[in-house]
C-alpha cells in the first residue's frame, strides 16, 4: 500500500514548545515498521517553524511572513536532521522534498516532482515534504500541511492518507469548547453539516485547524485515496490503522482512482481567481456532465490565464468543479452571460465552451 503520513506540529512537539525526541524517534520507529513490512511511505512533515522558534531561543517577533520565514529556513534543516537521524537507528534513509503551489500548478512541474517520488520510492528511500516555506510568497502558498498532504497524495497517487494530529479525530463539534462533542468514526460523503461542524481553527503552534482537515479530506477522496485523521500520540497509531483498527476518523473515498491528469487537475488550482456560474450551469454541470458555457457564468474574479486551473464555483460559495479554462480572465468577462454563437463577434476568435467536460473534475458537494 502507499501512504502518505502528515506529522501536525502538535504531534511532533508532543504539546511542547520543541520537537520531542521521544515523539519522534517513536514514529520513525512505526514508519519503518510499514516500510519493512512492504508499504511504500511517504511523509509530510510540519514543525519546521517551531525548529526555528527553538533554534533562535524562543526570539520575540512580529508575526509577519517574513519572520515565519526566516524561522522556517533555520527550522527547516534541524527538523530534517532530526528525521535523518532517527530514521537511521532503523536503517532508513530519507529525501527531502519542498514543495509550493507553484509546483503542482504548472503540468510540467507536476510531472517532474512526481519523477521524483517514484526514483524515492523505487530506492526505498522515504521523501519527506513540507511547505517550501522560506519562498513561498501568498501567490504560491499553500497554506498549511493538511492540504499539503492531500496534494501529495495526489501526486504519489496514494491509497491512504493518514493526517496526525493532536485530537482523536473529527468531532460533531469543538471538543475543547462543546463537552457534548463526539467523536465521528466514520464519513461515506462530505456534505454541508460536516462542513459545518469542522468550522473554528485549531491549536497554537500549527496552522491548520479541522477546517484545512476537511478540506484536504474532500480533496484527496475525490481523487480515490481513503483519509484517516488520527491522534498522533495513540500508542502504535500507524501499524494499528494499517491493521484496520477502529481509531480516529475514517474518510471513505468518493469513487475510484482518478487518472494521473485529472488529479494534477484536482490539484493544480490556481490561488487567484475563480469563476461564478448560476444554477443553471451549476446543475448542467454537477447533474448531466456537461461543460461550462460563457451563458452560465455569472461572474469571474480575479486574474487567470488560458490554460490554467480554475474553481467553479456557486453564488454561495459552494465549489461544484475545477476545471482548465479556455479563455483568460478578462476574455471570459467580456463572454460571460453570452450564447456561444456571439463569442466570435465579442472577442474576434471563439474556442467553444469556457470550460470542457473532459477538462473538468466535479466536486460533489463542494471544497467548503
Ligand atoms: N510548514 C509549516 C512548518 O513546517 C507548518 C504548516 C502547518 O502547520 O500546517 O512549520
Amino acid at each position: 500500500m502507499r501512504v502518505v503520513i502528515k506529522f501536525g506540529t502538535s504531534v511532533l512537539t508532543a504539546g511542547t514548545q520543541a520537537l520531542s525526541a521521544p515523539r519522534m524517534v517513536d514514529l520513525a520507529r512505526q514508519c519503518a515498521a510499514l516500510h519493512h513490512a512492504g508499504h511504500e511511505v511517504v511523509l509530510c512533515s510540519s514543525g519546521a517553524i517551531a525548529a526555528g522558534r527553538e533554534r533562535l531561543g524562543f526570539p520575540d517577533l512580529s508575526e509577519t511572513v517574513g519572520s515565519k520565514q526566516m524561522l522556517a529556513a533555520v527550522g527547516q534543516s534541524r527538523l530534517m536532521r532530526t528525521w535523518e537521524q532517527f530514521f537511521d537507528i532503523y536503517g532508513l534513509r530519507v529525501g527531502q522534498i519542498l514543495l509550493t503551489h507553484g509546483d503542482v500548478e504548472s503540468r510540467p512541474r507536476f510531472l517532474n516532482a512526481q519523477d521524483t517520488f517514484r526514483a524515492l520510492l523505487a530506492h526505498r528511500v522515504i521523501p519527506i515534504v513540507n511547505e517550501n516555506d522560506a519562498v513561498a510568497t501568498e501567490e504560491i502558498q499553500i497554506g498549511d500541511n493538511d492540504n499539503l498532504s492531500a496534494l501529495v497524495a495526489l501526486i504519489v497517487g496514494a491509497d491512504l492518507l493518514i493526517i496526525l494530529t493532536d485530537q482523536p479525530g473529527l468531532h460533531t463539534a469543538d471538543p475543547r469548547r462543546n463537552p457534548e462533542a463526539v467523536l465521528i468514526h466514520e464519513v461515506e460523503r462530505i456534505d454541508a453539516t460536516l462542513w459545518a461542524q469542522a468550522g473554528g481553527s485549531g491549536s497554537a503552534l500549527g496552522t491548520g485547524g479541522m477546517l484545512t482537515k476537511l478540506q484536504a479530506a474532500a480533496l484527496a477522496c475525490r481523487a480515490g485515496t481513503e483519509v484517516i485523521i488520527a491522534d498522533g500520540g495513540e500508542t502504535d497509531v500507524l501499524q494499528r490503522l494499517i491493521a484496520g483498527e477502529r481509531l480516529g476518523t475514517h474518510f471513505r473515498a468518493t469513487g475510484t482512482r482518478l487518472e494521473n491528469r485529472k488529479r494534477w487537475i484536482l490539484a493544480g488550482v490556481v490561488n487567484s481567481g475563480r469563476i461564478v456560474v448560476d444554477r443553471g450551469a451549476a446543475e448542467a454541470i454537477a447533474k448531466q456532465g456537461g461543460s461550462l458555457l460563457p451563458a452560465g457564468i455569472v461572474r469571474v474574479e480575479g486574474h487567470f490565464e488560458r490554460g490554467d486551473t480554475v474553481p467553479i464555483l456557486t453564488d454561495s460559495g459552494v465549489e461544484v468543479a475545477r476545471g482548465i479554462t479556455r479563455y483568460s480572465a478578462d476574455d471570459l468577462r467580456r463572454i460571460a452571460g453570452h450564447r456561444l454563437d456571439e463569442v466570435e463577434r465579442l472577442l474576434g476568435y471563439t474556442y467553444g465552451a469556457a470550460v470542457h467536460r473532459n477538462d473538468m473534475i466535479l466536486l460533489g458537494e463542494g471544497m467548503g
